[in-house]
């Protein structure tokens, strides 16, 4: 298997040299919060794989509602016809919301959900009488997808770079990341007083541009993919309130911090926020299969109703839209979500990490550690008092990575940011064996 693996598999995001040189781990099993490779290693999920696996791997009850499902009907298209999970679905995730969201148009990842609601927000704009809002506002350092408008609205260089020509441009907006300021701020000195530089900033970007723009494109409370990159509180509800005031559509993209991660089951909660597109994936279907949901409002799905003079068909729909399999485990999940008191396990787990990261924090490398929930990013740093980054040569973050695999667990690096994000039905006990496994190879690793 490794072997053909090697010859044969193009992974995504691996630099092919990284597969090659380190032994390929090939996974077998799941088996609660454990993944069990082809030796018969067993290692913690450390990352939920992916972000998505929010009660592990093989719960019963999961496992039951597929098969199930699958003594039924495993695919019927959504396009002229219904099929009886998508319809349940929906109905329970406009009753889980945030409020007013009543519509759900379902798509296959979160790169497609994001997709949908830029175009959606610009459909609208333009077949609404506002056809010179045609431009988005998005954040540096985010992270929306890999499809050409969701790359379009992101922020991180490493992933739009090579892609410049292909892609549209966006209003950018400076992302408040605390531990490196862009406003030159000190957390410790600015005690998080954030009116005057990153609020500021924004409220001026929508000044200037708030006419031309369709929407707002923001990942609520943390940017997962630049490194768990948490914002100050205040700030989403404060960019809620400056779309209102210069008639901008908010797009949430709770791809990554949706079902439960923050504590909340979605984090627009935490700021009582309500946006105009709700961008939902990974862990919508526990990590069973491909699943992804926009939501919206009564007032956008109205203004795409069918006229005879103006027809206002959204053109947009895949294949596996909807597919029941995947919708029926969707409905299971949220079952469980109630029945295991999930949001109040991940509450108390998140105390539990915060204690178990202490000791990280006293390490000599280690700059900053920041977590919602259970959403965990750890920076490393050469320097502590500059706050320098690592040669990237030195590939600090992927040697920890690789090390913490040696202890037991599966991480992964966002450079040399290291990212815990493990599933919601984590124990104490296993949060305990993480936070030792990870504390032990950065040790190793920056000495
Ligand atoms: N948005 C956010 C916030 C994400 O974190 C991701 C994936 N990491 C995506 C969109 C894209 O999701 P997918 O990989 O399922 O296309």
């Amino acid at each position: 298997l490794r072997e053909q693996d090697k010859r044969h598999l193009w992974h995504p995001f691996t630099q092919q040299a990284d597969w090659v040189q380190t032994d390929p781990l090939v996974i077998e099993r799941g088996e609660g919060n454990w993944l069990i490779d082809t030796d018969g290693n067993r290692y913690l999920d450390g990352v939920s794989s992916l972000w998505t696996n929010v009660h592990g791997h093989r719960r019963p009850e999961l496992d039951a509602a597929l098969t199930e499902q699958l003594g039924k009907i495993a695919h019927s298209t959504l396009l002229g016809l219904g099929s009886v999970p998508s319809i349940e679905l929906a109905a329970r995730l406009t009753d889980i919301a945030p409020q007013g969201l009543t519509r759900v148009f379902y798509s296959d990842s979160g790169s497609t959900a994001v997709e949908i609601a830029l175009k959606l927000a610009f459909q609208f704009c333009l077949q609404n009488g506002a056809p010179e809002r045609s431009k988005f506002a998005s954040m540096h350092n985010a992270y929306h997808g890999d499809t050409i408008g969701s790359v379009s609205v992101g922020g991180m260089d490493l992933f739009h770079a090579t892609y410049r020509a292909m892609l549209f441009d966006s209003v950018k907006v400076e992302s408040p990341y605390c531990y490196r300021c862009p406003f030159g701020q000190e957390p410790t000195q600015c005690d998080h007083q954030c009116d005057k530089q990153c609020f500021g900033h924004v409220a001026d970007v929508m000044e200037r541009h708030g006419h031309e723009l369709a929407a707002f494109v923001i990942e609520p409370l943390v940017q997962g993919a630049a490194g768990q990159i948490t914002h100050p509180h205040g700030y989403l509800r404060h960019v809620r309130e400056l779309c209102d005031r210069h008639g901008v559509l908010l797009i949430a993209d709770e791809v990554a911090v949706g079902f439960g991660k923050t504590g909340t089951m979605f984090a627009c909660e935490q700021e009582e926020v309500s946006p105009d597109l709700l961008c939902l994936a990974k862990g919508i279907s526990a990590g069973y299969l491909p699943l992804a949901a926009t939501l919206t409002t009564e007032r956008l799905y109205e203004g795409f109703l069918g006229r005879h003079e103006d027809f206002r068909t959204f053109f947009h729909g895949h294949t596996f839209t909807g597919n029941p399999l995947a919708c029926a485990v969707a409905i299971r999940s949220l079952d469980l979500f109630a029945s295991d008191c999930l949001l109040e396990h991940v509450r108390d787990i998140a105390t539990h990490l915060a204690d178990g990261l202490k000791p990280l924090a006293a390490l000599p490398h280690v700059g900053d550690i920041r977590q919602r929930g259970i959403m965990t990013g750890i920076e490393l740093v050469a320097d502590r008092s500059t706050k320098a980054a690592y040669d990237v040569a030195e590939r600090a973050g992927h040697r920890v990575c690789m090390l913490a695999r040696e202890h037991g667990v599966i991480v992964r690096n966002l450079g040399d940011v290291i990212v815990l994000m493990p599933p919601l039905s984590v124990t104490h006990e296993e949060i305990g064996l993480l936070c030792t496994a990870v504390g032990k190879a950065i040790a190793e690793v920056t000495g």
